[in-house]
């Protein structure tokens, strides 16, 4: 039979929704190429993905399955638990090789048919998958669902520690920053206390593994981090910047792109924010958003509720249950507080189908965390932001929105009033520049996803590759 000669690729991400979404987008655009791809979750991830149906109904090619991460099911699964984050590794790697080992079993007899695995392609934050597939002799690519300059800078850090002397002094040597094209003091938490920090030195080790790899998988465009790529190329044997996936997947899909913009989705999107801003005019609306884990007090979030009702403008904001931070008896107070909004140009959903909001043309600005997906997701719907970042790469990203692409106003939410007075800002007097810079921004990108650009080329190169390597 035909298909047990196909290429099986593995794909693996195991925990937040900014990094499975985009992987998930990859793995529909390998199967649309038609290789036989393998989309593993864990049970916990499984079942919130809210339109699994759809997307096995129009892929023949892609699969699920799912695996213990080893947890009992009632875990809280908080990503901010360190404890939980950094045992990780250990916990789920069993059954992923459990898995794998099952992928290299004959396939006589009575056994399913399916290829054997010819690769693994893994979400790069966790070095699990790299020792499976180092002992059981499989080739493995790592992904990366944040930006190039994030990598580097966990690639910098090292030489940084080794470079600084003097421990008590608190700013680092300007010569190390090569491949930023950002000065020393705008890249944030670069001083010695964070750079010793347990989650950090945790991620510059989880990035050194990703070297051992057969390649890097970027999720980013050639010419937005032409800076600092060929310093990261030089650390892996090939590198693959195939970003926006979630365009590059859309132009090859047509008619199916609606469908497939909220796969991976672990919320489901409420759809009637789109009817609401078919009502709104032009241009008049800022979206608010702080993706998928951002969690911040209550007292912040009634801050923001006045500012933006301050502001005089149209909103629409998603408030997702778990989004505060300090307990659960808060949730009522900001509830009930919502409710005495003015109605007429308020919009408050749980979740929304974020690409099409983004798209509407009565959306004249977006107020972000700065995720990574959410700041390709805004340049490819050109739509000048308000940044306000929280932890991660979201500081670096903001930096490069605001400092380096120009399309973007840093928010600094202390209070109600400065909340107000950034959202004017932005919708008032520089919204003419700020759109012009994210258009700029965007032809930039479009010129990479268009036949023969940087993006579109390399997916064509990680699928001959990936077709190269059956076992
Ligand atoms: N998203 C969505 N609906 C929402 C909020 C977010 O579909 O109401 C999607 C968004 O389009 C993006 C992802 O969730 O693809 C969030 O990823 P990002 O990297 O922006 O931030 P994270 O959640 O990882 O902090």
């Amino acid at each position: 039979m035909e298909m047990v000669d196909q290429p099986h690729v593995v794909m693996i991400s195991v925990l937040l929704q900014g990094h499975v979404k985009p992987l998930l987008c990859l793995a529909e655009l390998l199967s649309e190429a038609g290789l036989f791809v393998t989309f593993v979750n864990t049970h916990h991830n499984h079942k919130r993905f809210s339109n699994l149906p759809e997307i096995t109904n129009n892929l023949p090619n892609l699969h699920f399955v799912s695996i213990s991460d080893g947890l009992p099911d009632d875990h809280p699964r908080d990503s901010f638990d360190l404890e939980y984050f950094f045992g990780i590794n250990s916990a789920t790697k069993p059954y992923f090789k459990e898995l794998i080992l099952s992928y290299l079993r004959d396939n006589s007899g009575d056994a399913p048919l399916q290829p054997r695995v010819s690769c693994i392609i893994a979400d790069g934050v966790f070095s699990f998958p790299i020792d499976v597939a180092e002992e059981l002799e499989i080739p493995i690519f790592s992904f990366i669902a944040h930006s190039a300059r994030y990598l580097w800078e966990y690639f910098t850090i090292p030489k940084l520690i080794h470079g600084v002397d003097d421990h008590d002094h608190h700013l680092l040597p300007s010569d190390a920053m090569p491949g930023f094209e950002l000065g020393r003091n705008d890249l944030p938490g670069f001083n010695m206390e964070t750079l010793n920090s347990p989650v950090v030195q945790f991620l510059v080790g989880e990035s050194l593994a990703m070297t051992r790899t057969s390649g890097l998988i970027l999720n980013t465009i050639d010419d937005l981090e032409a800076s600092c790529l060929p310093y990261i190329t030089h650390h892996f044997r090939k590198l693959y910047t195939v970003g926006p996936l979630h365009v590059l997947l859309n132009s090859r899909v047509g008619d199916r792109s609606q469908l497939m913009a909220s796969h991976g989705s672990f919320w489901k999107s409420d759809q009637n924010c789109m009817t609401w801003l078919d009502s709104q005019p032009s241009r008049s609306v800022l979206y608010v958003s702080f993706g998928s884990v951002v969690k911040t007090s209550c007292s912040n979030l009634l801050e923001f509720w006045h500012g933006l009702v301050d502001s005089g403008r149209p909103f629409l904001w998603v408030l997702r249950r778990d989004v505060i931070s300090d307990g659960k008896e808060s949730n009522g107070e900001i509830y009930e507080e919502l409710q005495k909004g003015p109605k007429e140009r308020v919009c408050i959903v749980e979740w929304a189908p974020q690409e099409q909001v983004l798209g509407h043309s009565a959306i004249g600005g977006f107020l972000t965390h700065c995720g990574w997906n959410s700041i390709l997701e805004n340049i490819v719907a050109r739509v000048p932001m308000i940044c306000w970042p929280n932890w991660g790469d979201q500081s670096i990203n903001s930096e490069c929105v605001v400092k380096l692409w120009k399309f973007g106003v840093e928010l600094d939410a202390k209070d109600r009033s400065s909340i107000e007075k950034t959202i004017n800002t932005l919708m008032g007097h520089q919204r003419e520049e700020l759109q012009l810079g994210v258009d700029r921004i965007a032809k930039r990108l479009e010129d990479g996803i268009h036949e023969g650009g940087s993006s579109y080329n390399n997916v064509e190169m990680l699928v001959g590759d990936l077709r190269k390597m059956k076992l």
